[in-house]
């Protein structure tokens, strides 16, 4: 008899709940509309999933990957005040007297689920978990992140039972900056991570998050466009992401799964354009990789319509049922053919399928007599957000709340039915054709057509960034993100921030 399908969900998850902002992005319902939807979908019934018990991990095992210094530090916080007071030097990030327990679950549960996949007890899995975990590290909660769960579960896997390499997948719409902290010095862990980068004008504004990763460990894919779509995706995965992984070999998978690149989350137009059965595509390739040994664990993803949707279309990836068909597109977006380049051209020395491909692509440019690529003209627009960000923390004056517009009525209602509509165009198949070799050549034609989408894509966000960094300068508007006017006003008058030179426009 083959075996049930994996899940975790635990109320316990619930607690955490910011007292003092009650419009946070991350908030309890999300993972109660994801179980209460894979519920009702009938992709949790017994005939075919198991409910893996979640327990609270303990120091030890968070000591996998944090400080205990942290951990105590979390245990302090019992009131709405110390907690806001203590995120006052973090970047993005709340907490509750609940917290630790939360957190302690989630990381629990992943360490759970993976064991249960380890020993055969499952075939795949998902952690429907809060709070996230990929952008902690060390002693460095932020971005929503306590724990940094998938590392926890991937170094448990490591450090006890008996697996010698794991993959994280992270395909969630920010950067994996807390996974790669906690993983770029342990080769037996590959990271990648395919993350918003507008040319590092989108948090967290380094150029260590661009594709030169130096490590072959490593895979970024920064996205400089918006709105690629799932077929986008799929083709990152197709070019890069899979030949890594077949090649690795990995003995785990996880996937560090935020539905927040979702078509129509909160970011809207601005954020990227992946279509729920894109994940679920995502899913099932990496599960082909790694039979019965892949594990989702929640990451982001804001917009319920989007993220419910997503991660059912997820989990039936991972059990292997119908999906909704997806064509393979002649051509990428131009800025992810031009970042798929500079991957190729960076990651070629360690992979022989990525060298390969490479070489037919410039034979390719010859025969179609068009110019060559020319790698590494990288743009970099982050130093400056870099340090205005940097200053904030130093001086303990970050702004802990409001850090998103909410989302309106009308808006919400115009998102919903994006959505709806791209949900009554769903044609479910069983077969879904691999592109062959040429398809796949083809995509990334590098001619004067894509050469321009690139630019033109990545344009309209990047500008938007710099133009809002240069607005809050100028004195245009009084607070970006985690940076608020007055409170570095207030700091300025009470003596504890220096006076210092003048923030620099970027251009
Ligand atoms: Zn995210």
């Amino acid at each position: 008899m083959s075996r049930p399908f994996g899940y975790v969900y635990d109320p316990r998850m619930l607690l955490h709940d910011c007292g003092y902002d009650k419009t946070m992005a991350e908030n309890p319902q999300r993972i109660r509309l994801i179980h209460e939807r894979l519920q009702q979908d009938g992709l949790l019934n017994a005939e075919k999933a198991i409910k893996i018990e979640a327990r609270e991990a303990s120091d030890e095992e968070l000591m996998l990957n944090h400080p205990k210094a942290l951990i105590d530090e979390i245990a302090a916080l019992n009131n709405d005040k110390l907690c806001e007071e203590y995120c006052k030097d973090k970047e993005i990030l709340w907490t509750c007297e609940n917290t630790l327990e939360a957190a302690r679950v989630a990381s629990g549960a992943t360490i759970e689920i993976v064991k249960a996949a380890i020993e055969n007890r499952i075939d795949n899995g998902f952690a429907i978990i809060r709070p996230p975990g990929h952008h902690s590290y060390g002693k460095t909660p932020r971005g929503y992140c306590i724990f940094n769960n998938a590392v926890i579960g991937a170094k448990y896997a490591l450090e006890y039972l008996g697996i010698k390499k794991v993959a994280i997948v992270d395909f969630d719409y920010h950067a994996g900056n807390g996974t790669y902290e906690s993983v770029k010095n342990d080769n037996r862990i590959h990271l990648t991570s395919i993350h918003a980068h507008h040319h590092g004008a989108f948090w967290p504004f380094t150029r260590e998050f661009d594709y030169a990763t130096c490590n072959p460990h490593t895979l970024f894919v920064p996205l400089n466009g918006s709105m690629n779509t799932e077929a986008d995706y799929l083709g990152i995965f197709h070019h890069v992401v899979l030949p890594q992984l077949r090649q690795i070999k990995p003995e785990l998978i996880i996937i560090s799964a935020g539905f927040d690149a979702g078509y129509f989350d909160i970011m809207g137009p601005v954020g990227q354009g992946v279509k729920a059965h894109g994940y679920g595509h995502m899913a099932r390739l990496l599960a082909e990789v790694c039979p019965g040994k892949t594990i989702a664990v929640l990451e982001g993803g804001y917009f319920p319509k989007n993220y419910t949707e997503s991660a059912s279309m997820l989990v039936r990836g991972l059990q292997g049922l119908e999906l909704p068909r997806i064509e393979f597109p002649k051509r990428l977006s131009g800025a992810l053919v031009e970042t798929l380049w500079n991957v190729l051209y960076h990651h070629q020395e360690w992979y022989p399928e990525l060298k390969t491909k490479l070489d037919k692509l410039i034979e390719q440019q010859k025969v179609l007599k068009l110019k060559e690529f020319v790698p590494d003209q990288i743009l970099f627009f982050g130093d400056r957000m870099r340090k205005i960000y940097d200053d904030m923390i130093k001086h303990g004056i970050c702004r802990t709340k409001e850090w998103f517009p909410e989302v309106s009525a009308e808006q919400e209602k115009d998102m919903n039915s994006k959505i709806d509509k791209y949900i009554s165009e769903y044609k479910f198949s069983a077969n879904h054709d691999l592109p062959n070799e040429q398809q796949l050549l083809a995509q990334l034609v590098w001619d004067e057509q894509t050469r321009s989408d690139a630019f033109i894509q990545s344009a309209p966000f990047t500008t938007a960034l710099i133009t809002e960094y240069n607005a809050f300068v100028d004195g245009k508007i009084d607070n970006m993100m985690i940076c608020d006017r007055e409170l570095v006003r207030n700091a300025v008058q009470n003596g504890s921030f220096d006076k210092h030179e003048k923030y620099e426009h970027p251009f």
